[in-house]
């Protein structure tokens, strides 16, 4: 098998590996494509093909959407809330029994550490399955007391109903796949509706190894159909279905912008999960260590491979040189290497074409003027590996400060006061999420009320919990996916009268 690694891949993993070729989950069966064509995913740390995987275009997801729409009409329809908690917590369980093994395999295929997938993608993925799986008997409307202004002393019963949006219509991003693809499915099916999700081209793997899970748990054919293939075909395919409810959408601006002109035709609803670039701001009277923690994980957990990475970190002047150089520091210090070496601390990036793009970024800053303190380069050998990089003196107006990156490149800036820094971090199209160090409480919440961001992180960076309601302000999108707002999104409202006279 072409794959390097020091840790012994799963025998489960290696069955699922050896497949010729990996076909579409549509109605509950696995079949090739309607053109028969395939594509070749691969192992960033090598570059060496790790699969084939059949690819969809707009045949098949016209097959997937009356799949969907089938389901719709089936048996899911008929289970009560409480068959579809315990069907999702059946998922739940069979997810966390081969947690080892989709671990294993979101390394191979996307590149990160094996600790970051073990540690945060699967236990979050876990989580989500838990918490919606919680959802479907509490998921009820009200009695609302009607006054009829034209129809004095009239008596009518008002109630609201939430009945699932239909089919819903996933379309996911290669930084978290797994993550990415469960924080559709476990609300969107919790609410009762059917999915047809596309993965991102580099990763389409762990998908279909989570389709395979889901038929086991028992869950209804068709009711959730699993389509890799390509942004321009059936992504776009799929964005402009009129037999789509739905579109879940997490990825760039600039395709959440095609997306949103797709959907016009039947006016399906849209929620958005776009960029950031994101401000993590250091004040000097912060836990400086802890500050130092957060920001380099901030911006290089995931190689950077995150929409909301604290890519712009500013820090106040007086500590400015010690934080610049102690980023630095320990950004020459980082072990990279394969992800399923245990030891390694950083992988590659998910593709050479992100690997060029990075790069050129970095050569950007360099041009531009921004002081190299670390990294700068690809690292030499086979993989798509870039070096951790660290700019200082960058300047707000520099490439390398407005636009994300999604890489392993940290801006530094140094701020002089409250006012500033907060114009500074605001004047950004993105609002995706943002931290701020300090151990003053007063300080903390007045950045909180004024940075205009989807999250706020006051001495902590990265959190987040299938509890806690997840987008962004701005151009970083609208809609909110996990928490109980999904399920509002997942839902749509139906009001009905009794006439009781
Ligand atoms: P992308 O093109 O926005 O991809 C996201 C998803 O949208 C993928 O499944 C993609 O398919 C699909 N897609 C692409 N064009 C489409 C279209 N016209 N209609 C419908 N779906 C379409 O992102 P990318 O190319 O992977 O990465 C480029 C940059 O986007 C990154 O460098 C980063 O700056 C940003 N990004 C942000 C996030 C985030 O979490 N906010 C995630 C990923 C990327 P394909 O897989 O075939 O492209
Ligand atoms: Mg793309």
């Amino acid at each position: 098998m072409p794959i390097a690694a020091a840790l012994e891949i799963h025998p489960n993993l290696q069955k699922f590996l050896s497949k010729k070729s990996h076909p579409l989950l549509i109605g509950g069966r696995w079949a090739e494509s309607a053109s028969g064509k395939v594509f070749k995913t691969h192992n960033p740390a090598t570059g060496e093909v790790l699969a084939s995987v059949s690819e969809a275009d707009s045949k098949d997801v016209d097959a997937a959407v009356s799949a969907a729409r089938k389901a719709l009409e089936g048996p899911w329809s008929k289970m009560s809330p409480a068959e579809r908690e315990r069907v999702l917590n059946k998922i739940a369980d069979l997810v966390e029994a081969h947690s080892e093994e989709l671990a294993q395999l979101e390394t191979l295929n996307n590149g990160k550490t094996i600790r970051e997938a073990k540690n945060g993608d699967l236990p979050l993925t876990i989580g989500l399955w838990r918490y919606f799986a919680g959802w479907p008997t509490k998921i009820h409307g009200e009695t609302i007391p009607v006054s009829v202004p034209y129809y004095p002393g009239a008596k009518f019963l008002h109630y609201t109903v939430r009945e699932p949006v239909g089919v819903i219509g996933a379309i996911i991003p290669w930084n978290f796949p797994l993550l990415m693809a469960v924080e559709r499915l476990a609300p969107a099916l919790a609410c009762g509706n059917a999915v047809v999700l596309k993965p991102a081209e580099q990763t389409p793997l762990s998908a279909l190894r989570l389709g395979e899970l889901l038929l086991e748990a028992g869950l209804p054919e068709g009711v959730v159909n699993i389509i890799p293939g390509f942004g321009p075909t059936a992504g776009a395919a799929l964005a402009a279905h009129s037999g789509v409810d739905k579109i879940t959408f997490t990825g760039s601006t600039e395709v959440g912008r095609e997306i949103l002109k797709a959907s016009a035709g039947n006016l399906k609803r849209v929620t958005l999960e776009l960029g950031g670039k994101s401000p993590n701001i250091v004040f000097a009277d912060a836990d400086l260590e802890a500050a130092a923690k957060g920001m380099f994980m901030g911006v290089f957990y995931n190689q950077g491979q995150c929409c909301s990475a604290g890519s712009r970190i500013f820090v106040e002047k007086s500590k400015y040189e010690e934080m610049v150089q102690i980023l630095a520091e320990r950004a020459k210090t980082v072990r990279q290497g394969p992800g399923l070496d245990p030891k390694t601390q950083m992988g590659p990036l998910v593709s050479e074409e992100q690997r060029n793009r990075v790069l050129s970024y970095i050569e950007s800053g360099k041009k531009e003027g921004a002081k190299l303190l670390a990294g700068g380069e690809a690292a030499s050998g086979p993989g798509y590996f870039v070096k951790p990089t660290v700019f200082s003196d960058v300047g707000d107006s520099m490439k390398i400060a407005r636009e994300e990156i999604f890489g392993p490149v940290a801006s530094v800036m140094p701020f002089d006061s409250v006012d500033e820094v907060v114009s500074r971090a605001n004047a950004s199209p993105y609002g995706l999420v943002a931290a701020v160090w300090t151990k003053d409480v007063k300080k903390a919440h007045q950045m909180a009320q004024k940075i205009q961001a989807g999250t706020v992180w006051i001495n902590c960076y990265h959190f987040v919990d299938a509890a806690a309601p997840w987008g962004g302000f701005k151009q970083s999108g609208y809609g909110r996916e996990k928490s109980q707002y999904a399920i509002e999104s997942y839902t749509q409202l139906k009001s009905v009268w009794v006439d009781l006279n």
